[in-house]
């Protein structure tokens, strides 16, 4: 005999366990299934274990989609400060790293704790681990096997989150069950990933692995606007990550080359030419003002930037027309990566269940309007900085309040 329940959500994550609790608070009968032996392992390990779980700057500006505006109505109805207002009734600690970014002082482990305690106050039940093998339509709810026993419920929502991350459990499931359903899914990739390059290319960059610098990221998809940001690279043996890198992976497209502008707020032609006249400081160790001397060293070498033996040179002796080059080589460097670090190393996935299925105002399925997709499975993908924990948030409220009970 199958269990009936008002909910069943699938996935105990982020916007899992915020669409159950909204709706068990109001006074629904809901499930929640979960997969994994351990609750919410992505919030735990989330901004360095200390979870980034919001950004009070969101606008549906530091979100990709194929349909930009899809997230404007979810994010208005539920705001950062909402889920600040949740995690202060609490007394958990936080702290603004920058750029808007909100830590908890602690743990991570006091968000995950902080919505199974909103689960409990809604009466939510638990199958965990429990692992879902089929949904069937059945009525107008859905019929679960799973390998806790068969379920019935009149609404089914899935909030099984993106791929990123298979080592602590992320599945395709959604975008399978989206397809079983027919609806569309924008072809998925990892995001916010590192990205890599031809191993003989990169070998010159090699020793570089672990300098991190401050720089201005650009990439510019053909017949798309630039996209920019100002955020730390880091060197790596097979690539390049850091935030920066992370926030411009999201945009790039693979054979998409990206500029990196190693000198952001300074006209660094115009300052060399000005320093030099009388200066008798070798260039290298001038330009290690302004980087690490590593990474002058290597990258000027590796780049090939200027003539051989110039960064030994005394300032005074070295050509405008070199200072020039240098400048813009500094300025402009223009890399093809070819590919991603993929899902192993990504902390979300772009792309997902197409948004046009869906309702922006309850994240129910058009053709099925009791089958319900939330958080990053739905093609929603935010920058680095806790604006994916804020959708996922804005989404399962939005869910959870449209949820229908007897
Ligand atoms: C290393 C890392 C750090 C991150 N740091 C931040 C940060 O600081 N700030 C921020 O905003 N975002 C961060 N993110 C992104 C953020 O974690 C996700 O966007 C967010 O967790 C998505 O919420 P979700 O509920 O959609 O999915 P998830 O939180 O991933 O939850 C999905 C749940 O579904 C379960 N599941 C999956 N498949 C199945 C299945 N087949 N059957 C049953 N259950 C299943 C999983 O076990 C999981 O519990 C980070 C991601 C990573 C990988």
């Amino acid at each position: 005999m199958a269990v009936d329940f008002d909910v069943a959500v699938i996935g105990a994550g982020a916007a899992g366990m915020m669409a159950a609790s909204v709706a068990g608070q109001r006074g629904l009968k809901v499930v929640l299934i979960d997969h994994a032996k351990k609750l919410g392992e992505k919030i735990r390990i989330s901004g360095g274990g200390r979870c980034n779980f919001t950004n009070t700057g969101t606008t549906p500006q530091n979100f990709l989609s194929q349909n930009p505006n899809f997230c404007r109505s979810a994010l208005s109805a539920y705001k950062p400060a909402d889920f600040l207002g949740l995690v202060e009734s609490y007394g958990i600690a936080w702290h603004e790293k920058h750029k808007g970014q909100l830590f908890c002082d602690d743990s991570s482990d006091s968000i995950i704790q902080l919505l199974r305690q909103e689960c409990l106050k809604g009466n939510v039940a638990w199958r965990m681990p429990c692992a879902v093998q089929s949904v069937q339509a059945s009525g107008s709810g859905y019929a679960l096997a799973t390998d806790t026993g068969a379920i019935h419920c009149k609404q089914l929502v899935i909030a099984t989150g993106g791929m990123a991350l298979p080592q602590v459990g992320a599945t395709d499931f959604a975008l399978r069950l989206a397809r079983q359903f027919g609806l569309k899914v924008i072809e998925p990739r990892p995001a916010l990933v590192p990205l890599t390059f031809d191993g003989g290319f990169w070998q010159d960059f090699v020793p570089l692995s672990g300098v991190s610098t401050e720089v201005e990221l650009s990439n510019q998809a053909k017949g798309k606007a630039k996209i920019t940001f100002l955020e730390d690279l880091l060197f790596t043996h097979r690539g390049l990550s850091g935030p920066g890198i992370l926030q411009i992976s999201s945009y790039w497209q693979p054979g998409e080359s990206i500029t990196i502008n190693l000198a952001p707020g300074l006209d660094l032609s115009q300052t060399l030419i000005e320093q030099k006249s009388g200066n008798r400081q070798q260039l290298g160790n001038y330009l290690a003002t302004l980087w690490p001397k590593r990474l002058v060293e290597q990258w000027i070498g590796a780049a090939q930037a200027i003539p051989t033996g110039v960064a030994e040179q005394r300032m005074a002796d070295v050509p405008d027309k070199v200072l020039r080059q240098l400048g813009q080589a500094l300025h402009h460097w223009t890399l093809t990566p070819t590919g991603t670090a993929g899902y192993k190393k990504a902390e979300v996935m772009r792309g997902g269940v197409d948004t046009k299925d869906l309702n922006q105002k309850t994240m129910a399925s058009r053709a099925h309007p009791n089958l319900y997709f939330i958080g990053e499975s739905v093609d929603v993908t935010g920058w680095l900085g806790g604006y994916n924990f804020q959708w996922a948030w804005a989404s399962g409220v939005a869910c959870g309040r449209a949820l229908q009970g007897e």
